[in-house]
C-alpha cells in the first residue's frame, strides 16, 4: 500500500488527511506528524462558497461542522473606507440580476443609469441584500443562497482530526528534526523525529506552514517575492467578546496603512489588522486595531509575520506543498483555506499511483499558478483602484505597476465595461463587477443591449426583479435565528 506522509497538522493538513482518507482510504496509508511545541498558525477563519463542495466530497455533515466549530453564515465581505474614505460596498457571494447571452447584467443597469432610473446594483443581489439586512436562510421560495461559512480554526482542525482519525489516519506528535533524501533520486525517503522515531513514505505532503520544511528548505524550491504588489507582511489577531448578534458577512475596514478584519463567530468574534512593516510599526498597528475593536479581549494579541508569493512549484520530486508551506496572499478575499481545498482536489484527481509522476506534477503546478495568480491579480485591485491619498501607504499602491493580466482586465472595463470570469471560475463576472465598481471604477463604455430592450421595458424588468429580491429578504428570519435553527442540537431518539 502506498505510504503517504503528512507534515503538519494545521488546518491544510488535517484538511489533506481528511480529504485523502475519505475518498482514498483503500488505497493508502496515511500519517500525519504534527508539533504541539510548533503549534499552528491559529488563524484562518474566513472561507468562500466552494468549501460546500469539499465538504460534500469528505461526508462532512454541514450542521455537525458548523455546531463543532462555532460557524456562522457568510454572504459576502463588506469593503469599507477602500475606494475613499467612508465609502463601503460589499462584494456579495450572490448573482446580480440577470444576464443575457449577449451581455451582462450590469451593461444593462449601466443602460438604465444612464437613462436615470435603475436604483442601485445591490437591490439586484439576494445575497447582498439579505446581508444588508443580517438575515439568513439556505433557501427562500424556490431560490438557494449562495453562501460560505466563519469558523473557529482551531476547533476545525480538531474536528477533521476525528475524522481522519476515524477514516484510519494515524496520528504522530513529535517534531520533525531532518528530512532525509534519497542521494541518487533526491526524492524524500523519511521524516527523522526529535524522538528517534524515523517516518518513511512514498510520497510527502508539506503542510508545515511559513516554514515549509520539506519543499522549501529541503528540497529547495525557490520562493517567488509578490511583495512589490502586496506590501503587506504583518499581521495582528486578537479575539473578543460577542456584544451583537453575528452579521451574516465578513467585514474588511481599510486604515490609514493597513486594513482590519472582523469575523463573527457563535461565541466570539475573530479581529485582526493586515499592515505593511514599511508604513506601519508593530505598535502603531496594534493600537489601530485595539482602538477599533468592540467587546472585551479574550486572548492576547497575536503577532504574524509573513512573506506573500509563492513557492515555483508547489510538486516538485515526491512532495507536494498545500497552504502556506506553498504560498501565502494576504486574507482579504478569504482565499488561502479556499486553495488548499482546490489543491486537494487536484492531487486526487493527479494522484501519482503509476511510476513517473512528472507529467502529473508539472500539471499540477500548471494549474495551481493560474489559481494562484487569480488571486493576486483580484487582491492587488482592491489596493490599486482606490481614491484614496491620504497617506504613503495608499499613494504608493494607488501609482504601482500592476501585473498585465490585471492591468488588461482594468483598461477593458473601464472603456468598455466588459468583464470576463477568470480562468479558474473562482471569481465569476460578478465578483469583478462589484469589486470594480465598488473600488469607484465606473465604466465610460458599454454593451448596448439594454438598448434593444426598450425604455419601458427595462425599467419593468428591473423594478421586477428589485421587488422580487425585497419580498424573498422579507421572508428570511434573522441571521441568528437561523443558526439557533440550524444548530441545534439533534434531538436523541
Ligand atoms: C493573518 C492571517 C489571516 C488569515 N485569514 C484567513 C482567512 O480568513 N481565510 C482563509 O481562507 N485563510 C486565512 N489565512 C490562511 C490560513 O490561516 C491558512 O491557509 C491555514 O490556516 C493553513 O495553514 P497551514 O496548515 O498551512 O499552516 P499552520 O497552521 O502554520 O500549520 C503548520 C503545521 O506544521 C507543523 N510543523 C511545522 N514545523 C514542524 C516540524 N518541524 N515538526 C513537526 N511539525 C511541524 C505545525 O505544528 C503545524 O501543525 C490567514 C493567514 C494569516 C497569516
Amino acid at each position: 500500500m502506498m505510504k503517504v506522509v503528512i507534515a503538519g497538522g494545521g488546518t491544510a493538513g488535517w484538511m489533506a488527511a481528511c480529504g485523502l482518507s475519505s475518498r482514498l482510504a483503500s488505497l493508502l496509508d496515511i500519517t500525519l506528524i504534527e508539533s504541539d511545541e510548533i503549534g499552528t498558525v491559529g488563524v484562518g477563519e474566513a472561507t468562500i462558497p466552494p468549501m460546500r463542495n469539499f465538504h460534500r466530497l469528505m461526508n462532512i455533515d454541514e450542521q455537525e461542522f458548523m455546531r463543532e466549530t462555532q460557524a456562522t453564515f457568510k454572504l459576502g465581505i463588506e469593503f469599507d473606507n477602500w475606494g475613499d474614505i467612508g465609502d463601503s460596498y460589499i462584494h456579495s457571494f450572490g448573482e446580480i440580476g440577470q444576464r443575457s447571452w449577449m451581455a451582462e447584467f450590469h451593461e444593462f443597469w449601466l443602460e438604465a443609469q444612464a437613462q436615470g432610473f435603475g436604483g442601485s446594483l445591490e437591490d439586484y443581489c439576494l445575497e447582498l441584500k439579505a446581508a444588508k439586512a443580517g438575515k439568513f436562510a439556505t433557501s427562500v421560495d424556490d431560490t438557494r443562497l449562495n453562501f460560505a461559512f466563519h469558523l473557529d480554526a482551531t476547533r476545525y482542525a480538531k474536528y477533521l482530526r476525528k475524522k481522519s482519525e476515524k477514516a484510519g489516519v494515524r496520528r504522530v506528535e513529535g517534531l520533525i528534526k531532518q528530512v532525509q533524501k534519497d542521494p541518487q533520486s533526491g526524492d524524500i525517503k523519511a521524516l527523522l523525529l526529535d524522538s528517534g522515531e524515523l517516518i518513511e513514505g512514498d510520497l510527502f505532503i508539506d503542510c508545515t506552514g511559513f516554514r515549509s520544511l520539506l519543499l522549501g528548505e529541503s528540497l529547495g524550491v525557490e520562493f517567488d517575492d509578490w511583495s512589490h504588489w502586496l506590501f503587506s507582511d504583518r499581521a495582528i489577531a486578537v479575539q473578543t467578546e460577542s456584544i451583537a448578534e453575528p452579521v451574516p458577512y465578513t467585514r474588511a475596514i481599510a486604515h490609514p496603512s493597513g486594513w482590519q478584519w472582523r469575523i463573527p463567530l457563535q461565541s466570539r468574534v475573530g479581529n485582526g489588522i493586515v499592515y505593511s512593516s514599511r508604513f506601519m510599526s508593530d505598535d502603531e498597528a496594534k493600537q489601530t486595531l485595539l482602538n477599533n475593536i468592540s467587546g472585551k479581549m479574550i486572548t492576547e494579541p497575536r503577532y504574524i509575520k509573513y512573506r506573500t508569493g509563492r513557492r515555483q512549484k508547489s510538486w516538485h520530486k515526491n512532495c507536494v506543498a498545500l497552504g502556506l508551506a506553498s504560498g501565502f496572499i494576504e486574507p482579504l478575499e478569504s482565499t488561502s483555506i479556499h486553495l488548499v481545498m482546490t489543491a486537494i482536489i487536484r492531487l486526487i484527481r493527479l494522484f501519482p499511483f503509476g511510476d513517473s509522476s512528472t507529467a502529473l506534477a508539472d500539471r499540477f503546478n500548471q494549474e495551481s499558478t493560474t489559481e494562484i495568480e487569480t488571486v493576486r491579480d483580484f487582491v492587488i485591485l482592491h489596493y490599486k483602484q482606490t481614491n484614496r491619498t491620504d497617506t504613503d501607504f495608499w499613494n504608493a499602491y494607488r501609482t504601482m505597476d500592476i501585473p498585465d493580466t490585471l492591468a488588461h482586465r482594468l483598461d477593458i472595463f473601464k472603456k468598455n465595461g466588459y468583464v470576463w470570469p477568470d480562468d479558474v471560475a473562482l471569481f465569476r463576472v460578478d465578483s469583478w463587477v462589484q469589486v470594480m465598481m465598488g473600488q469607484g471604477l465606473k465604466p465610460q463604455g458599454f454593451h448596448s443591449a439594454g438598448k434593444l430592450t426598450g425604455k419601458e421595458s427595462l425599467l419593468q424588468s428591473l423594478a421586477k426583479m428589485a421587488d422580487s429580491i425585497d419580498k424573498k429578504v422579507e421572508k428570511l428570519p434573522t441571521h441568528q435565528q437561523f443558526i439557533d435553527h440550524y444548530c441545534a442540537a439533534p434531538k436523541a431518539d
